[in-house]
């Protein structure tokens, strides 16, 4: 049995954007896990994988337009409408995640930059200078 090393013993949710660790369960097929739960594997087939990398797109879009350092709120990329809604929030969330663990971006709460996989409350985001 091929043993799995320190390094590589925790991945980045390919849908959710946290980290998250090796288990028993995937012993066998540990090279090929993408998603840290039976809940995000089953929601990137559906049309919220696709509605994250949107997100993506529009806060990279967004940071980009602002000035070098600035921030932005998460919610800023949401049409009025969408503010409220807390899925579509969480969804903002993961996009911002994903571009934390893919070195775009950094996640601040009161100008501090916190762990993309440990936040609670309202976050900025900022493009990693
Ligand atoms: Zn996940």
């Amino acid at each position: 049995m091929k043993s799995i090393s320190q390094s590589n013993k925790e991945k980045i949710c390919e849908l959710c954007g946290r980290s998250f660790e090796y288990r028993k369960k995937w012993e066998k097929n540990w090279d090929q896990v993408k998603f840290c739960s039976d809940r995000c594997r089953a929601q990137s087939k559906g049309a919220s994988q696709k509605r994250i990398t949107e997100f993506k797109i529009k806060i990279v879009d967004l940071l980009q337009l602002r000035s070098t350092g600035k921030t932005i709120c998460p919610s800023e990329i949401l049409q009025d409408d969408e503010k409220q809604d807390v899925k579509v929030m969480e969804m903002v969330r993961q996009a911002a995640r994903l571009l934390v663990s893919e070195g775009v971006i950094e996640i601040l709460q009161k100008s501090k930059v916190v762990d993309p996989s440990d936040f609670r409350g309202p976050i900025r985001l900022r493009l990693k200078s």
